[in-house]
């Protein structure tokens, strides 16, 4: 028997591929999958590598992009590829799908409150469960991962509005505000903007969103985990996955494609008993360490060196580079930067 903490997309499209050999069920602490939502649900083309998109759960398809600088400086990029914006609801019960049609089942308002014991939450009721392996989708603040022992992990905060407002199908990017701050059309008529930041997220969100005048008609809000390159995702039979285990680009907070090419990973180690997080970080690992390594440089920028790097990036081969590739490939984006502009290299003296 395989349980699975948490229905999120992770922890679904894990049930789905694992439910083919596999006893296996979830538990979700809500009442069903895909809400209360707290994402963008930006997604570069490299989720074409995994799923084929269906018109469902896709709002919007984005071909271009801004992204501004301190000095007012914009720089912008049209994707050979459009980026996918879908709505998260939709995206997760798609995953649930899936793994009710491969057997898996889903036990809602239940919710892992100890060692091995779920609680019901509208009875109160707790039962402990036995599990040959234990997965933890539980998200950002993964009960599986602190009950377990896997350390701790840094966060953002992240705070988002629906905001209705007519656009030109941009997504404008602020990678200088807050830790980063966006506004990207769910539609021609309704932005989500954002800002993600270690402290003071919603006041530095009042003042960024006065960019985006308009009608607020939601919410959003949730912490997004930082990757560290030391945290591991297995112990005996447990395994995190997902926004569990931090498989997170830092520079952007996209957790979605990771995190479901870590859950294909997943499926191959249990099946084939292997080491998950051999496989995991073989597939993953470097994509997302360099997240890491840019967004520990960034860290350290002042409007400066946000006005040097993205002056680098206006110029045309550089602008490029930006629109052919994904941003879940940043190995090559980084090399071909330095190609093109090795004093690119300089910025490494902030590590110092
Ligand atoms: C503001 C914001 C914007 C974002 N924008 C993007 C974006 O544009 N693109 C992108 O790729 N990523 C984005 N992300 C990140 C993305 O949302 C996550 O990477 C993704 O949701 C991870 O999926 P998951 O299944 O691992 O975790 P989650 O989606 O968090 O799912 C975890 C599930 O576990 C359940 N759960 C938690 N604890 C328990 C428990 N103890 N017992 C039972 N169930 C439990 C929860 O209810 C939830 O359903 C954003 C995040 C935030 C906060």
């Amino acid at each position: 028997m395989i349980n699975i903490i948490g229905g999120g997309p992770i922890g679904c499209y894990s049930a789905a591929l694992l439910s083919k050999n596999n006893e296996v069920t979830i538990y979700e602490e809500n009442k069903e999958v895909g809400l209360p939502i707290a994402c963008t649900g930006i997604l570069s083309d490299t989720i074409n590598e995994i799923i084929s998109l269906k018109k469902d759960f896709v709002a919007n398809k984005i071909h271009s992009a801004r992204i501004y600088s301190p000095n007012k400086k914009i720089v912008k990029i049209n994707f050979k590829k459009p980026n996918v914006i879908v709505f998260r609801n939709k995206f997760d019960q798609y995953f649930r799908d899936k793994a009710l049609d491969n057997g898996a089942r889903i036990n809602y308002k239940t919710k892992l409150v100890g060692r091995n014991k779920v609680m019901n939450l509208e009875t109160r009721k707790k039962k402990k469960i036995k599990s040959n392996k234990l997965i933890g989708a539980d998200g950002p603040a993964s009960k599986v991962s602190q009950i377990y022992g896997f350390g701790k992990r840094k966060y953002l905060i992240g705070v988002q509005a629906l905001i209705k407002k007519k656009n030109d199908n941009f997504v404008d990017f602020y990678p200088h505000i807050g830790t980063y701050a966006w506004a990207v059309p769910e539609s021609r008529n309704v932005l989500r903007v954002g800002v993600a930041a270690k402290n003071n997220t919603m006041k530095i969100f009042k003042s960024f969103s006065k960019k985006y005048t308009g009608k607020i008609i939601g919410w959003q809000g949730g912490l997004i985990p930082l990757h560290e390159p030391g945290l591991i995702a297995t112990k005996k039979n447990v395994f995190l996955v997902g926004d569990a285990a931090a498989q997170i680009k830092n520079t952007t907070g996209g957790g979605l494609v990771p995190g479901l090419m870590a859950a294909e990973e997943l499926k191959k180690a249990i099946d084939k008993n292997k080491d998950y997080d051999v496989l995991w970080k073989k597939r993953i690992g470097k994509s997302i360490w360099t997240h890491y390594f840019v967004r520990n440089i960034m860290n350290k920028f002042d409007s400066e060196d946000w006005n040097k790097l993205i002056e680098m990036f206006s110029n045309r081969k550089m602008k490029e580079l930006l629109s052919k590739e994904s941003r879940d490939k940043p190995i090559r984006i980084l090399m071909k930067a330095f190609i093109h502009n090795p004093s690119i290299l300089l910025f490494l003296r902030k590590l110092m």
